[in-house]
């Protein structure tokens, strides 16, 4: 009898480890190679110099109530126009939201519906004390050892640039799309984009404009941070993660410090932040996180191949080591943030109130309530308020399979042939969610090439592109609007 149990067993293991085996040995590379196209000739160096005289102009966003840097817009509304005459002489443009600039290029077959391609003029400030640590100031807009430096080189002025240097040179040779192409720049994201973005999407659903498919900054080009994969990965964002502040606020009996009372609203709140801390919302592996690892393992390593390949039995296994690193755990888990704490106001006086504010960025699938559900119940204190400061739902997760998706990846592979294309999310915000309801796919991707080092210059110290960099965004647009349009 045992004989047999163990046989049996035995006979079961085998098969188990056979299925285990199978998919990770058939888990290969399946997309289609494509043909790389040749490069298309442009005027690098003139290009360079437009984009590097727009990060002379200032248009910083301050603060979402801070007055808008008007003259500065002006000042590079005009640099555009004297830039891209044929843009300005040939596509239909409007100012919207008082700063913001919306293009529509007509396209030939009406019954195409439009694409939209984003970018925002604004930037964010210097953080004052940093000034003196730029190689090159950071509004100079200087050209030295091959980059373009200053504000808006990364984020996001080179996005609008590159898009117009397209249209240009499209206008240049004669070619008209058959699919109209809509081009949006804003004038506020960095402070949310309620102004511009939300404005022209407004007019364009006013319009009764449905929209194919956007695309948006995003996620970029990187190298170097996927493990066991050496070879650039070009992420399309499918999906951005939604966002909650909440403000706490414990009350408890003021006065003395003398003869205190069992507990203060000082240590109430610190209790709420200990236990939010200690009971994060639990990691699951979901879309289009999901997508990416399918997308990938087939170039990763055979220990992490085999256990990708086998999510029905290890998927525990795995989404329990994502949650381990510090970027693979935002990718699978709705993350807690405490950023402030305020309560007391002299050493022997026990302050009646003290509060905190905890931000969460939020999976897609999860929402804003059923975050507030898990707060009130993990800190199960009914002195302590929760309200809301500023919260959106994550976006919703666009196609990886869609038409849509298959042309912005056609055209990564054939102008940047050497780089992996793989579904993602966005960690961050961006003003695509204003156009969401309007469009069939949202993505947000921009051919950056970015190391390790590069990602603090963004809002940081040295911001600067590459040249070769540039040009290579340039022919991704000057590309993309040809197999869109
Ligand atoms: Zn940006």
């Amino acid at each position: 009898m045992i004989k047999r149990i163990l046989l049996l067993l035995g006979a079961g293991l085998l098969v188990l480890i056979g299925v285990l085996v199978f998919n990770t040995l058939t888990n290969t590379v399946k997309t289609d190679t494509v043909a790389s196209i040749p490069e298309v000739a442009i005027d690098t160096n003139a290009a360079a110099l437009r984009l590097a005289t727009a990060v002379t102009m200032r248009t910083i966003s301050h603060a979402h109530d801070a007055p808008v840097e008007v003259a500065e817009f002006e000042k590079l509304h005009a640099h555009i126009d004297r830039s891209y005459p044929l843009v300005a002489a040939n596509l239909k443009r409007q100012v919207i939201g008082g700063h913001s600039l919306l293009y529509r290029w007509e396209g030939s077959n009406p019954s195409l519906k439009p694409i939209l391609l984003m970018g925002h003029m604004d930037v964010v400030p210097i953080e004052p004390g940093t000034e003196d640590n730029w190689d090159h100031p950071p509004f100079s807009g200087k050209i030295v050892d091959g980059a373009i430096w200053g504000r808006g080189t990364l984020d996001d002025k080179l996005s609008v640039f590159a898009i117009l240097e397209a249209a240009e040179y499209h206008l240049a040779q004669g070619h008209q799309p058959e699919r109209s192409l809509y081009f949006a720049f804003g004038h506020d994201e960095e402070v949310g984009g309620k102004n511009g973005a939300g404005q022209i999407a407004a007019y364009l659903k006013e319009q009764g404009v449905q929209l194919a498919f956007t695309l948006d900054e995003g996620m970029v080009i990187v190298q170097g941070l996927m493990p066991g994969i050496d070879d650039p990965i070009a992420f399309i964002a499918l999906a951005e993660k939604g966002y909650l502040t909440v403000h706490l606020t414990a009350t408890a009996t003021g006065g003395h410090s003398s003869m205190p009372p069992r507990e203060t609203a000082v240590g109430k709140i610190s209790k709420a932040i200990t236990r939010l801390e200690e009971n994060r919302l639990p990691a699951a592996l979901r879309r289009p996180v999901s997508d990416m690892l399918e997308t990938l393992s087939p170039h990763m390593p055979l220990s992490l191949r085999s256990v990708i390949s086998n999510r029905w039995l290890l998927e525990p296994v795995l989404v329990s080591q994502l949650a381990k690193g510090g970027t693979t755990n935002a990718m699978v888990r709705t993350t807690t943030a405490a950023t402030i704490v305020n309560g007391g106001t002299k050493d022997n006086v026990l302050p009646s109130t003290a509060t905190a504010t905890v931000n969460f960025r939020l999976l897609p699938g999860d929402t804003v309530d059923g975050i507030l559900d898990h707060i009130r119940t993990t800190i199960n204190d009914p002195a302590i308020e929760v309200s809301i400061k500023q919260g959106n739902e994550p976006s919703k997760v666009s196609s990886s399979t869609s038409d849509h998706f298959a042309l912005v990846q056609k055209t990564i592979n054939e102008v940047l042939p050497d780089v992996l294309v793989s579904p993602g999310l966005m960690l961050a915000g961006s003003d695509t969610k204003h156009y969401e309801a309007l469009a069939e796919d949202s993505y947000r991707f921009l051919p950056m090439r970015f190391s390790k080092t590069d990602l603090p210059r963004v809002h940081g110290t040295n911001e600067r592109i590459m040249i070769d960099n540039y040009a290579e965004i340039i022919r991704f647009y000057i590309r993309l609007m040809e197999n869109a349009g």
